[in-house]
C-alpha cells in the first residue's frame, strides 16, 4: 500500500487523495471498468436502502479487488442494517486494516461492539475514534462528531 508523501499515512491505490491530509496520491490508479461498475451498482443499492442487494454487490466488488476501503465500510453498514452485527464487525475490521486512521471506522466498531454486548471493546474503539477524530480531515462537522463519540463513550462507561 502506498504511503502519503506529505503525512506518511496509508493510502490505498484507488484513493485519489490521502484520507489523512488530502494530498494527491501520486500512486493513484483508477479502478478497472468492471470493478467500478460493480461498485456503482452496490452504491446505488445502498443509497436506496436495499441492503441485501447492496451487501451482495459489495461482496462481489471485494472478490474482484480486496483493497477497496469503501466496499468494506459500506458492506459493514449494510450488514449492520440487516441485523448481522457479527458479520458487520468483521467487514468493518477489514476496513480498519485498510484505513487505520479513520475515526468513523472506529466509531462504527464501537457501536457494533456495543450491540454485541462487548462494552470493553466498545470503549476501546470509541476512545480510538475520539483520538483520531481530532486529526481526521475527512470528518465533517468535526465538533458534532466528537460530541457524539463522547456521548457514546460516557454511555458504555456506565457498564463498567
Ligand atoms: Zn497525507
Amino acid at each position: 500500500m502506498p504511503i502519503c508523501t506529505k503525512c506518511g499515512g496509508l493510502v490505498s491505490l484507488h484513493e485519489e487523495k490521502c484520507p489523512g491530509c488530502g494530498e494527491h496520491n501520486t500512486d493513484y490508479q483508477p479502478l478497472a471498468e468492471d470493478i467500478q461498475r460493480a461498485l456503482d451498482e452496490a452504491t446505488s443499492n445502498y443509497q436506496q436502502k436495499k441492503y441485501v442487494l447492496a451487501a451482495q454487490a459489495y461482496q462481489e466488488v471485494i472478490a474482484l479487488d480486496p483493497e477497496i476501503f469503501s466496499a468494506y465500510f459500506f458492506l459493514a453498514d449494510s450488514l449492520q442494517n440487516l441485523g448481522k452485527t457479527g458479520d458487520a464487525k468483521q467487514a468493518m475490521q477489514a476496513a480498519a486494516a485498510l484505513r487505520p486512521g479513520s475515526a468513523p471506522v472506529y466509531y462504527n466498531l464501537g457501536y457494533m461492539n456495543e450491540c454485541l454486548g462487548d462494552f470493553t471493546g466498545a470503549r476501546a474503539a470509541y476512545e480510538q475514534a475520539l483520538k483520531l477524530a481530532e486529526n481526521d480531515v475527512n470528518v465533517q462537522n468535526n465538533k458534532d462528531f466528537i460530541k457524539r463519540i463522547k456521548k457514546q463513550l460516557k454511555a458504555v462507561k456506565k457498564h463498567g
